[in-house]
């Protein structure tokens, strides 16, 4: 099947119990068992639900990859990852990640002993000399968040299958419509679903995709010893928001490239950070792996203050100011103060993620609309 199909059929079958064609909600916390540990398949809910594994499955086809398994949150999947690793074990990672994944790496696991190498994996050289015999895993995030750098995932494999080391890709900037890094080698895909796959900023959520079977048992063993599974009622609106995933991604990039064209002409706009500019440093990379650019882009403004930033973003009145990203509706973020806030301002600056910074997240209205919400906004800047 090709992506628009998978995201409207896979994993969904009538159900057997009446043929309802949309998976029911399986609002229950247990089941009824014929005798002692004699049931259905289904013992506890903690462990598993059937809307639950109705998105798990849509998600692994999407992702093109055996098993899917869902979280309470992006974080909550990224944790069950990290909790794959023993106390000395090492980690090499990026220098620009999700504010959430550094402060966890950084304040909650370097605490229980794994220590987290930040680097510029555009480079992928660069993980070579860290390379050692502790070394377990190497977690990858792109497009980067905010500024849409863009990681070379097959060079980044290539080092680390030479090494035993397993690769887990962040997928959630690019969503599976235009990326597959299971394609490109990794061992684990992770989303925050709470983005492009919900796709109407109504649920929060994480999942993993991957095709190991002992490592799908493993991190299955750690959701349901750890717990944080998503409810069958945000499963249910998932599964729903699945099912345009490709419609909205066309117009999410479509939008995006745009917008991106009409920033990079204004006058008082600075840099714009969008990988589909053939002078982006990463662009053949992109070009590559990704089927288009998405609809994410950060740019700063000549008059390079925090100030006129603010100005700009209270004058826009389409784009909301909001923390996340991937809904139907465009979102304006100011990541130094807002999502990135975490990081200190020292590591901050040295990664280029300066004060004046402002990140869109372009959402499906129409093209005009948007453009005009930015024209006059930047008219008052
Ligand atoms: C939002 C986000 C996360 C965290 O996901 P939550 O669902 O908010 O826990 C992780 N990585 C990236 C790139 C994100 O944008």
């Amino acid at each position: 099947m090709k992506f628009g199909t998978k995201a409207v059929h896979a994993g969904v079958e009538p159900d057997p119990l009446t043929g309802a064609v949309m998976t029911p909600i399986y609002q229950t916390s247990t089941y009824a068992q014929e005798s002692p540990s004699k049931h259905k398949g289904y013992a506890y809910a903690r462990g598993a639900n059937p809307t639950r594994d109705a998105l798990q499955k849509s998600i692994a086809a999407l992702e093109n990859g055996q098993y899917g398994l869902c979280f309470s949150s992006g974080m909550g999947a990224t944790d069950a990852v990290i909790k794959l690793l023993n106390p000395g074990d090492e980690v090499i990672t990026s220098n620009d990640l999700y504010g959430g994944s550094y402060r966890m790496f950084k304040k909650v696991y370097e605490r229980f002993g794994i220590k987290f190498h930040f680097i510029d994996l555009t480079k992928a050289e660069n993980i070579t000399p860290l390379i050692n015999q502790k070394t377990k895993l190497l977690w990858i995030e792109t497009p980067s968040n905010p500024l849409m750098r863009i990681i070379d995932i097959k060079a980044c494999v290539a080092i680390a299958k030479k090494n035993n080391i397993l690769v887990a890709v962040d997928n959630t900037f690019a969503s599976p419509y235009l990326q597959s890094p299971l394609l490109l080698g990794a061992d684990i895909v992770m989303h925050s679903v709470t983005k492009y796959l919900g796709g109407h900023s109504d649920v929060i959520m994480g999942a993993l995709a991957l095709n190991d079977a002992k490592l799908r048992d493993e991190l299955f063993f750690i959701l349901n010893s750890c717990g944080a599974v998503p409810s069958p009622n945000d499963c249910f609106l998932v599964l729903r928001g699945i099912k345009t995933l490709q419609l909205r991604m066309q117009r999410h990039c479509s939008n995006g490239r745009r917008i991106a064209e009409f920033l990079v002409s204004h006058p008082k706009v600075g840099k714009v950070y969008w990988p589909g500019f053939p002078d982006h440093p990463n662009h053949e990379i992109a070009k590559n792996q990704m089927t288009d650019f998405g609809g994410m882009l950060s740019f700063t403004l000549k008059d390079d203050s925090q100030e006129k930033a603010n100005l700009l973003m209270e004058s826009v009145e389409l784009f909301t100011l909001a923390e996340s990203l991937g809904g139907v509706e465009s979102l304006i973020n100011h990541p130094a103060s807002m999502t990135h806030a975490s990081i200190p301002k020292e590591e901050r600056v040295k990664n280029g993620l300066s004060d004046s910074l402002i990140r869109l997240s372009v959402g499906i209205e129409d093209i005009e609309d948007l453009i005009d919400d930015l024209a006059s906004a930047l008219e008052k800047v």
